[in-house]
């Protein structure tokens, strides 16, 4: 039940959006002492957030660029920001420093190496590093040395974190500190009026506006951002899907990425397996029974799993940013020409390792 006071008051900021990146942006203005309401149309972590896979990748450490950089500083800062988080919630986010090997399935992948080994001892800081290791340096069955013919590819820089605790813990935080409006639906922004339209007609008015709403910000947004070619969109939503299972292990496993598809091991004996590549999609939550390729190939990769049984099975739709000029950059920022209205769309796949640089 909405109480009618939100529709008389002027927040500071009002936030569309109860995701990661909805989530911290709540956050930080809390913390900065701003009245923050945030607008959701379903339930806090009912997006792309709301899964289990939970990798936390950095970009290949050769061919520098500010993208690269922006990922690295927020993964080479969030386990403090985790930490405050857990100090701030008593909730654990299920982070650690787990490392990654990708296999050396081709010849070609293998000369990259050289290259990849000198970039990150010269962009990563801290004694992260990348090398090249033999498939007997790791249990065969976490590698199929059919698939690793040519080497593994390690890196201690990766991590993980369990998306339903982290954001249980960004809400823990946020959601007394605020007021959450659930079940209401922005249907557009007027941002020169400081007001936000809703489903049922109401508005809510804010200094800021924050649009975070994953790939559903995009018909928002288009009439601000997509002002130059009105009939290109500047966004559309990537389906992807993931399974849960169970299986034995100590959580001292690495990630295992190839092809498109993740292997996650979590603690509590969960390893997460998954991908999000189908670009054309009619329902964005169903699963999709017959796209279960990026298991079978995470099976072969991993034989180890190959018995271990499904236990959850879950779909979303990311965003995917096209905007003219700027390719599938994110957007983190205030919009051009609207300085009170900012929006977040993580157009990339680490969204969840940059959440908590919004300010
Ligand atoms: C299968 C899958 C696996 C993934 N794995 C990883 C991974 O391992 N690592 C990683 O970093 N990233 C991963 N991603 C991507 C990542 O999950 C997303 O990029 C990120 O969660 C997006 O966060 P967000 O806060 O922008 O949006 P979301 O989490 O999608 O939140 C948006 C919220 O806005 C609400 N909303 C929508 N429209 C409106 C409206 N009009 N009014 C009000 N509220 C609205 C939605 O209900 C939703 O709760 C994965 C994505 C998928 C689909």
């Amino acid at each position: 039940m909405i109480h009618k006071a939100h529709f008389n008051k002027i927040y500071d900021t009002a936030i569309i959006g109860g995701g990661v990146l909805g989530l911290w942006a709540a956050r930080h203005a809390i913390k900065r002492g701003e009245s923050v309401v945030l607008i959701e149309k379903r339930h806090i972590g009912a997006g792309a957030s709301g899964g289990f896979l939970g990798a936390l990748m950095p970009h290949m450490p050769d061919g520098w660029d500010a993208k690269k950089q922006f990922q690295y500083g927020g993964l080479s800062t969030l386990s403090e920001a985790i930490a405050e988080l857990q100090s701030d919630t008593g909730h654990d986010c299920g982070y650690r420093m787990c490392g990654r090997i990708m296999p050396l399935a081709h010849e070609k992948m293998l000369q990259h190496m050289p290259v990849r080994i000198k970039g990150s001892s010269e962009f990563w800081a801290d004694g992260y590093e990348m090398s090249l290791l033999n498939t007997t340096d790791f249990a065969s069955d976490w590698i199929n040395p059919d698939v690793a013919k040519f080497g593994i590819q390690y890196d201690t820089f990766s991590a993980r974190v369990n998306p339903r605790a982290y954001l249980s813990a960004l809400e823990a935080y946020v959601r007394p500190r605020c007021e959450v409006l659930e079940g209401l639906e922005c249907v557009g922004i007027l941002p020169k009026l400081g007001q936000i339209a809703l489903l049922d007609g109401e508005k809510i008015s804010a200094g800021k506006i924050i649009v975070a709403n994953g790939y559903e910000a995009y018909p928002l947004l288009q009439p601000f951002m997509g002002a130059m070619n009105k009939d290109k969109p500047i966004g559309c939503g990537v389906k992807g899907q993931a399974v849960l299972v169970e299986y034995a292990h100590n959580d001292d496993l690495p990630i295992v990425y190839h092809d498109g598809s993740y292997v996650v091991p979590h603690a509590n004996n969960r390893v997460a397996i998954g991908s999000t590549s189908v670009g054309e999609w009619q329902d964005a939550t169903a699963f999709d029974e017959d796209n279960m390729g990026f298991y079978e190939r995470a099976t072969e990769l991993v034989p180890a799993l190959k018995d271990a049984p499904i236990i959850d099975k879950w779909a979303s739709v990311r965003p995917r940013n096209t905007l003219e000029g700027k390719g599938t950059d994110p957007y983190f920022g205030a919009v051009e020409n609207y300085e009170n209205l900012v929006a977040l769309i993580g157009g990339f796949k680490i969204t969840l390792g940059v959440g908590h640089l919004i300010k």
